[in-house]
Parts: C-alpha cells; structure tokens; sequence
C-alpha cells in the first residue's frame, strides 16, 4: 500500500466542511465575519507519549482528546484538524484501529480532517486542531483576579492513578480508561466562554480597569456556593471573566501556569477535591489527594469564576475547589491548616513559599 493508497482508505472523505479538503496541496476553510482562529498542535511519540504495544483506537483517540482539550480550555469550538503521520509500514490493522479512534472521537465532536501529512519512520502521530471563537469571546490564563473562586471539571487523579498504581482490580480498571479515553470539556469550555467579555475575552487590559473585589484573601477556603448565589449581582464594575486551563500536567502546576499569567495567588482546600470513587478504592484517601493535585493527563478543566457565580450547567460535574489571592503561587489548606502535598518539587507549588 502506498502513501497514495493509504490515504485515500483511511483519511479521505472526512472533509465534508472545508471548503477545500484532502487532495490538492493545502485545504480551505471559510469563516464567518468577526470568528476569530484558535489552533492548537501535539505530537505523540510511541514509546515516549504511549507505550508501543498501546491499542490503536487509543491512540487516534488520544491524539485528537488532548488537542480538543486544548480549544476547550480557550473556549473554541473545535472544527477542523489536520494529522502528520509518521509510521514504520503500513499495517492495516494498525491504520484502521488507529482511523477508527481518531475519526470516531472527530465525529461526536464535529471534527472534520481536511489534510495532512504521511511519512515513513518511527511512530509518531501529530494532530492539528483547529477552532473557532465567536464575537471575539475566548478563555485566557490572565484572567483570574483575587477573590475569584477556583473550580475544576470531573474527577482529579484518576490517569496519574493508573499510571502510579501496582494493584489489580475493577477499581484500576475504571481509572485506565481515564487515561486511555480522557473527555475533553467542550460544552464546559464553550459556556464559559459565553459568559467572556466580547472583543478582549477578559484580557488583563479588563481586569485592571476593574476595582479589586477582595485584597485580602480568608485564610480558608469558602465552602461551595449555594444554588441560590448564582442570581447574585456581580459586585464590580466590570464583571469577572473567567480564566481557564486544561489540567494536563497536574492542578498544582496547570493552577500555577493561571496565577503566572494573572498576576495572582491561590488556595486549594485539598478537602474539598473532586476524587472518584475508584481512585480513594484504590490508592486510599491521603495518596488519591496527592495524585489529584500533582498528578497530570486528566485533561478536565481548571477555571476561575467571580465568587458569586454559578458555573455552567454542561452535563458535567463541577466542584469549587478554592479562590484567587493576591500574591503569587499556590498553597493548599486542608481543614483551617496550611497542607503540604507529600511530593514535593513541583515549580509552581514552591514559587509559594509553601
Ligand atoms: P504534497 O506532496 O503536496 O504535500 P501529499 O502527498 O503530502 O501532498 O498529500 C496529498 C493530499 O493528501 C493533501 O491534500 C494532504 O493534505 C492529504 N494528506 C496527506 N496525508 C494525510 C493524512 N495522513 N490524513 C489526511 N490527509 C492527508
Ligand atoms: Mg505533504
């Protein structure tokens, strides 16, 4: 089988909404008037991203999941994407498992693939996504301002669960499928990107113009707003934009990457994180803490709101976890106490001071 042939069986005919697609030397798409281009790229390579014997399915899958989560952390919807494929020889089985993975995960998601690359070589799969944002509205790490509250998606820990674990069992069962099928938070990201200012999407620009709500951060963490908050004026002149982040590398550190960028601090209450029932089963409480807040490839989102505000309603789970400070770096408090995660050396955990 050759490139030619290879394409035409696997990667042809996904294209339906480029104006140009697959088959001439680079694809077209059109945009609406004042849509705005968010692109994102990963590369995965066998035996550095995934292990080599990986399932196919999994790896198209994965390859695509950490790209959408990228757009869902600015907001965007993802539209189109394009795959650089580099493979020993191709296998059949292989490039079907694969196709059927990636195309699969590209269909519930309205991702269409409109070009590419094919190449000879050691297994690597690189995906190009593209997205679009309306009216300018977008999700950034500067956003976050003292006194927001700091909220994550789903469950924390279970990928890095997998990864850490030796015990065998139903429980370790559930937290692989975390890792190999992660969920990017599309519908997430694109509600909180409704509620971004148009035009500046909540720039640092917004947020200085704005007085600070809170200059002194509570030594606590607030318990989870009630229901009934969320119809609460916001009390500053220009409301809060929420901030966002995909935590592919560990809440510690993706949290750490938003205070950077905004100019402020953070506290976690390490009580009040998001642990699935599978993880606590497996690793016990005190472990699955850590792995929550150190641990990476969920893929679930960290986002900042304004502490009155409710967050969306999106099919999927949302737990208030702490708020923005003034200073710099994040700390962790569990019940009133200042908490030290056991792993130490996390970057952005230490620039705390904590
Ligand atoms: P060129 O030599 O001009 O770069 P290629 O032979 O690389 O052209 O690609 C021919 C067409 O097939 C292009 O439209 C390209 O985008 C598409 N293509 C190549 N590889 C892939 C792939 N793995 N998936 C989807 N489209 C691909
Ligand atoms: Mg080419």
């Amino acid at each position: 089988m050759d490139e030619f042939e290879l394409i035409a069986r696997y990667f042809s005919g996904h294209d339906a909404s480029a104006s140009l697609g697959v088959g001439d030397d680079a694809a077209i798409v059109d945009l609406e008037p004042g849509e705005l281009l968010a692109v994102a790229v990963d590369t995965l390579v066998a035996g550095v991203h995934f292990p080599e014997d990986s399932d196919a399915a999994d790896v198209g899958y994965r390859a695509l999941a950490v790209n959408l989560s990228d757009l869902a952390a600015m907001g965007a919807r993802p539209r189109w994407m394009t795959l650089a494929l580099t493979l020993p020889q191709g296998d059949p089985a292989w490039l079907a498992g694969f196709a059927e993975g990636l195309l699969g995960l590209a269909g519930e998601t309205g991702v269409d693939l409109i070009g590419g690359d094919t190449t000879r070589g050691p297994l690597t799969v690189s995906v190009q996504l593209l997205g679009t944002l309306a009216d300018g509205r977008r999700l950034l790490r500067s956003a976050a301002r003292p006194g927001d509250a700091v909220w994550v998606s789903g469950t924390l820990g279970d990928a890095a669960g997998w990864l850490a674990l030796t015990t065998n069992g139903p429980a370790r069962e559930r937290l692989r499928q975390r890792f190999a099928r992660p969920e990017p938070r599309i519908a997430l990201g694109l509600a909180l990107a409704e509620t971004a200012h148009a035009g500046d999407g909540g720039s640092r620009t917004a947020a200085a113009s704005a007085a600070p709500r809170a200059s002194t951060a509570p030594a606590t963490v607030a318990a989870p707003a009630a229901p009934a908050a969320s119809t609460a004026p916001v009390a500053s002149a220009v409301p809060a934009a929420p901030a966002a982040i995909d935590v592919s590398d560990g809440l510690l550190a993706d949290l750490g990457h938003i205070c950077e960028a905004s100019g402020v601090g953070a506290v976690i209450d390490v009580g009040a994180l998001p642990l699935s029932d599978a993880l606590v089963q497996a690793a016990g409480l005190e472990k699955a803490r850590e792995l929550a807040l150190t641990g990476g490839d969920d893929y679930e989102l960290c986002f900042t709101l304004a502490p009155d505000a409710a967050a969306p309603e999106t099919g999927v789970g949302v737990t208030r976890i702490g708020e923005m400070t003034a200073g710099a770096g994040v700390r962790c408090v569990l019940e009133g106490r200042p908490y030290t995660p056991p792993r130490a050396g996390y970057r952005h955990f230490d620039a705390a001071g904590g």
